[in-house]
């Protein structure tokens, strides 16, 4: 009995509360000055530099319908409406825009929830985080925001692999080198079509971001300083590169043709790079057994030099399997394979410990480039 009594008074302090505000903003404009004084008073009792503390209490919730990782659209409806409501316009715009791209849409299906089928076409295809605001029309016509929500289409991220750097001068396999000219183009390209270029730090932006992409190098060459210059040069208030390097840790100071101490340091202060993991020897690790000292020690002897948090690792050749992602998951939050492509998150298992990379080559032209970092 007590408890039902209990519950009865929350209900009844709730259903007042709720028509309390209802009164207050149908009344708005009518109350306006003794409801002001009287806010004003006690705000200045408690602290008198803050005038305003914008509160949003949702009248409503926006439902969405489920949607897989490629999905393209998904149907909106507004449920547990508090108001009786006739017509909802839904406020739409892409994160990474903002508002400058708001576009509206009407709802009058009283009945199921005033559905409306939301489709990326009317952003031009546009993936990534969506904001949503639903507002109560009002008979004459204004509108009241009754709740807000956010969609994810999932973007695909190219994950570029580079090695080296260089003129290629016969000594290596070629196809791992790339021209200082050819790198710039393709950095300068990416300036051109407004790409973000982000780090394994900057993860949970992907969505927020417009054409998100990585720029990663793999074995801690030397030569990776011409790209370190070139991504300074094209550096200015809009476009901030950013790049990710895989050192060998047993390699760093190995000899002259490896990226030496003062060098990382000097990418990483630059805040252009960030130093991630390549192993410590480059053990091709479904062969190995000592994953404490190729993946662990790796990673503690990288974040003692640079002082920022190692979570990422590009598996040497390529290979892993079960047991080495198993291990890897251990110590790492990001894992990079060979395989060809751009990542999208699936929502499979593990599968931020096998993502796919886009590679660059020697031979790789610029046309070529355009087309493997196309948003897809
Ligand atoms: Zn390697």
């Amino acid at each position: 009995m007590q408890k039902l009594q209990y519950f009865a008074l929350i209900f009844t302090l709730l259903l007042s509360g709720c028509s309390l505000k209802e009164v207050n903003a149908s009344t708005h404009k009518v109350d306006m000055p003794a409801a002001n004084s009287k806010v004003t008073m006690k705000m200045s009792k408690v602290s008198p530099q803050i005038k305003k503390i914008p509160v949003f209490e949702p009248q409503a919730t926006i439902a969405i319908s489920p949607i897989a990782f490629d999905s393209t659209h998904a149907v909106l409806s507004t449920v547990g409406r508090k108001n009786d409501v006739s017509k909802i316009n839904y406020h739409i715009w892409c994160t990474a825009d903002g508002k400058k791209g708001i576009k509206m849409f009407t709802a009058t299906q009283k009945e199921n929830d005033f559905p409306f089928l939301f489709d990326i076409k009317e952003f031009s295809g546009s993936r990534g985080e969506y904001q949503i605001e639903a507002y109560e029309v009002t008979e004459d016509g204004s509108q009241i925001l009754l709740a807000k929500s956010t969609l994810t289409f999932q973007q695909r991220v190219p994950i570029l692999m580079y090695h080296a750097i260089d003129e290629y001068k016969g000594v290596g396999l070629k196809d791992l080198f790339v021209t200082p000219a050819n790198f710039e183009a393709q950095m300068s390209y990416l300036k051109d079509k407004d790409y973000t270029l982000l780090t394994f730090e900057r993860w949970d932006e992907v969505n927020k971001v417009n054409k998100p992409i990585l720029v990663t190098f793999d074995d801690g060459m030397k030569n990776n300083l011409n790209a370190f210059r070139i991504l300074q040069e094209l550096k200015d208030d809009q476009f901030q590169p950013t790049a990710t390097e895989y050192v060998i840790a047993g390699s760093i100071d190995s000899s002259p043709s490896r990226l030496s101490t003062e060098d990382i340091k000097e990418m990483v202060n630059s805040g252009i790079f960030s130093i991630q993991s390549h192993t410590m020897s480059h053990a091709d690790l479904p062969e190995i057994t000592n994953y404490e000292q190729e993946l662990n020690a790796a990673k503690e002897k990288i974040e003692q030099i640079t002082g920022k948090p190692v979570i990422a690792i590009a598996y040497p050749f390529g290979h892993f399997n079960d047991q080495v992602v198993e291990e890897t998951k251990k110590y790492y939050k990001f894992a990079t394979t060979t395989k060809p492509g751009q990542f999208i998150e699936k929502g499979e298992t593990d599968e931020f410990m096998r993502m796919r990379r886009v590679r660059i080559s020697n031979s790789t032209t610029i046309n070529q480039f355009a087309a493997m970092v196309e948003p897809r």
